[in-house]
């Protein structure tokens, strides 16, 4: 038997003895949900673990199992799980009712604090998802473009929606050239006609988005981007050049902030410096309930309103938009959410960051460590990740075994793991202690079925 059957096999067995009774209810899924699961994020091998509950940094499973949790369902609890100033809130609103048939007051002053942080907002749209945050920002673009197309970059995910669901995880056979990518629907299901509006460009290639953009100058609505894409920055004046060249094509740039907008206080067009003209939100800003939102300058708003001579252009309605709970858990988030948060959760990340570069390298282990301000994220390549094919590089058998043989140690990370405000030093220390374990018992495999990683 190799390396990685014997040891993968021990930490999938103790997975399995801690995690008797989520195997039960995942065994019930199977009977009344396709694939088990409603939402194939959270799904994972051998079976996930059935959460039951968070408090502050920590979650805890229906087998009793406590984690250290840096995951924060996909980076929404930015100030950790029942924070007292959201559940406050949140308790206010219910003796007052859930939802009604008419806007509250709420919906009001969350946008106003959105366009107190956001460079590009002038104006705001509520819904219950970054999904429909995106579809509704590329509605809005073409409205006002009066054009169809949109580019979008390989291996980018923006929801799960027609138009965006295009070369997300391409395989190589599909994926075509990496400078003239083929355009791969993410799912079945999607029209030939919505393919043909979406064109896909490398990340991080100002060449070819210049080329792209020129050839389709006629056409193109919108450039849509993740202003860090996955967990990997833009590179050096990669941002400001797709500004310069989509503002001299009056082309729309969309910047999709749904993940990152939690880097800094005005998101990553803070950080960077470069201001779109649409930004679309999503998660933190709910406060830990459904949420999307775009925002835009008050010009490219108007298509929503009668200041229009011709009136609205645009039609926009949702039964949940701007849902009383997810307004007032998201203003109690945004203002907890001050400077020394900010440096707090920077510094923690960092910290991950280091330790976990630390520990592998005193592994020999070449596989490097990437992510900013909150978040981190180890990369199971050499190469240098600055885009889709570069990040199809890295190992993904490495991380899923590291994030199983984590969660055997109290350790839950999953997609985007992230630092809260409620994380702490010791949390940290766990998790990094954790990781020495999970790396040295790792490394035979790692130089079994990636040698290339182990020096
Ligand atoms: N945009 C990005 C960058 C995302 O990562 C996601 C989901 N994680 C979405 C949009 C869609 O948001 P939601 O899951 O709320 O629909």
């Amino acid at each position: 038997m190799g390396e990685e059957a014997r040891i993968v096999s021990g930490i999938v067995q103790e997975y399995m003895k801690k995690h008797a009774r989520s195997k039960q209810i995942f065994d019930e899924a199977w009977k009344v949900m396709p694939g088990a699961n409603t939402r194939i994020a959270v799904f994972m091998m051998p079976y996930p673990a059935y959460i039951t509950r968070g408090e502050g940094s920590s979650i805890w499973d229906v087998d009793g199992n406590q984690y250290v949790d840096l995951n924060f369902n996909m980076t929404c609890l930015v100030l950790g799980h029942k924070h007292p100033k959201v559940v406050e809130a949140i308790n206010k609103q219910i003796e007052c009712g859930t939802s009604f048939g008419g806007p509250t007051e709420h919906e009001v002053e969350l946008a106003k604090r959105l366009i107190d942080r956001i460079p590009s907002a002038e104006q705001v749209r509520f819904t219950p998802s970054g999904t429909e945050a995106v579809h509704q920002a590329v509605r809005l673009a073409r409205a006002y473009t009066k054009k169809d197309k949109i580019i979008k970059c390989e291996g980018a995910y923006h929801g799960t929606w027609d138009a965006i669901d295009i070369s997300v995880f391409p395989t190589p056979e599909e994926q075509g050239p990496p400078l003239n990518p083929n355009r791969v629907p993410f799912s079945k299901g999607i029209p030939q006609g919505v393919i043909d509006n979406t064109l896909v460009v490398p990340f991080n290639n100002i060449e070819v988005m210049e080329k792209t953009i020129k050839e389709n100058k006629d056409d193109l609505a919108a450039v849509i981007l993740e202003p860090i894409q996955r967990g990997y920055e833009p590179k050096e004046g990669y941002l400001e050049a797709v500004r310069e060249i989509t503002e001299k094509y009056g082309i729309l740039l969309i910047f999709d902030e749904v993940v990152c907008y939690r880097v800094r206080r005005g998101g990553a067009q803070e950080l960077y410096g470069v201001t779109p003209d649409i930004t679309t939100l999503g998660k933190l800003i709910g406060g830990g309930f459904p949420i999307g939102a775009y925002v835009s300058s008050r010009e490219i708003m108007k298509q929503f309103s009668f200041e229009l001579a011709e009136g609205p252009q645009l039609f926009f309605s949702g039964t949940f938009n701007a849902f009383p709970l997810a307004m007032v858990a998201g203003a109690a988030t945004l203002d907890a959410l001050t400077p020394d948060v900010y440096e707090k959760m920077d510094r923690l990340g960092e910290e991950m960051r280091t330790g976990l570069s630390e520990i592998l390298s005193d592994q020999n282990i070449e596989a490097h460590v990437g992510g900013v301000a909150s978040f981190f994220h180890i990369f199971w390549t050499k190469e240098e990740v600055v885009d889709y094919r570069t990040l199809k590089t890295a190992d993904t058998r490495c991380q899923n075994y590291f994030d199983l043989d984590s969660l055997n140690r109290g350790i839950y990370y999953r997609d985007h793991p992230n630092v809260s405000a409620v994380t702490t030093r010791e949390d940290v220390k766990k998790a990094l202690d954790a990781a020495r374990e999970t790396v040295e018992i790792l490394k035979p495999v790692i130089k079994e079925i990636s040698p290339g990683l182990v020096q």
